[in-house]
């Protein structure tokens, strides 16, 4: 074979290139079959006030792969979104975080629930009435719940994004713009955006004590979404000089991130809030 594809580097090249291939091939065979398996799991990573309070969690999809253990969304997010696979298990992870969503804890403490969302997802036409079905099915409160788009989302379809937000909200569900300054958005799209969050992105919360580039970045976002009266989340938070940096400047900022806990199992995370019997 590698002959016939004319020999030597190039050969090797190309015998490279389909092992990559055929990996990808055998991920997205494998994923279809996953999502009907059961081997999706749902990891929650809490986010707190900063006076250390629950205010809910982000909810991560994991793949609990029966031969490669638990693969990461970074490797097969990518692999999903080239196919039509991101819209079943896009409805997979909103149709159980509406599960999680309605057991009786969130309810009674408040804590609301933040779910990804992929652009292929959102541009579906029918996921609007989507959500309104699995809120009602499942009798989650829709108030608790907020949906994470991206900035790459936003811009490629701008009047459809705007249109889909008001029906989201008129539903009661929140919209937050998530990894906030790493996209090629624009500040001015976020006067015409009906959206109620931002999350600033890891990459500027890390440096922020410590370079006064990204310093002054994170202030000019603070002061933006204060303006525009926008709740902020601040991801990637791992050392109290990342927190304290934030406090001083937002007070009602809502932290997640390693200094306050990792991404964990959904049933620990709500375990550790109520006690087994209290659970549905
Ligand atoms: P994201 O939405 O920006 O999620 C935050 C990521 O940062 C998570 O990675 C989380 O584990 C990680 N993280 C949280 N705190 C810290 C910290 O203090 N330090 C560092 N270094 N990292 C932290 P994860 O779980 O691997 O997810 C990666 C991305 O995969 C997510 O980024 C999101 O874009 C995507 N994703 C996850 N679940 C879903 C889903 O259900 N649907 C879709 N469409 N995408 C998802
Ligand atoms: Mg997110
Ligand atoms: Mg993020
Ligand atoms: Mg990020």
């Amino acid at each position: 074979r590698a002959k016939q594809a004319g020999g030597g580097r190039a050969a090797f090249f190309e015998q490279g290139m389909g092992e990559a291939a055929e990996q990808r091939f055998r991920l997205e065979r494998e994923l279809r079959h996953a999502i009907g398996a059961g081997e999706l799991r749902l990891h929650l990573q809490s986010q707190v006030n900063v006076e250390g309070r629950l205010t809910g969690a982000e909810v991560l999809v994991r793949w609990q792969h029966p031969r490669d253990g638990l693969v990461p969304p970074g490797v097969f997010i990518p692999i999903a979104e080239e196919s039509d696979l991101i819209v079943s298990l896009g409805e997979w992870v909103l149709a159980h975080a509406c599960g999680l969503l309605a057991q009786p804890a969130f309810h009674e403490r408040r804590l609301r629930l933040s779910v990804n969302l992929s652009a292929r997802q959102f541009r579906q036409a029918g996921f609007v009435p989507q959500v309104r079905a699995l809120l009602a099915s499942s009798g989650a409160d829709p108030r608790l719940l907020t949906l994470e788009v991206t900035e790459g989302l936003v811009i490629e379809d701008f009047d459809d994004t705007v249109a889909k937000m008001r029906e989201l909200a008129q539903l009661g569900v929140d919209i937050s713009l998530d990894d906030f300054g790493t996209g090629y958005s624009s500040l001015a799209y976020l006067k015409r955006l009906p959206i109620q969050e931002i999350k600033i992105d890891r990459s500027f919360v890390h440096d922020a004590p410590t370079d006064a580039d990204d310093g002054v970045l994170v202030e000019g976002i603070l002061s933006v979404a204060r303006h525009f009266g926008l709740r902020v989340v601040a991801e990637g938070v791992e050392t109290q000089a990342q927190a304290d940096f934030l406090s001083q400047r937002a007070p009602d900022i809502v932290y997640q991130g390693y200094l306050f806990g990792r991404p964990e199992p959904d049933t620990q995370w709500l375990a550790r809030l109520v006690p087994a019997e209290a659970l549905r």
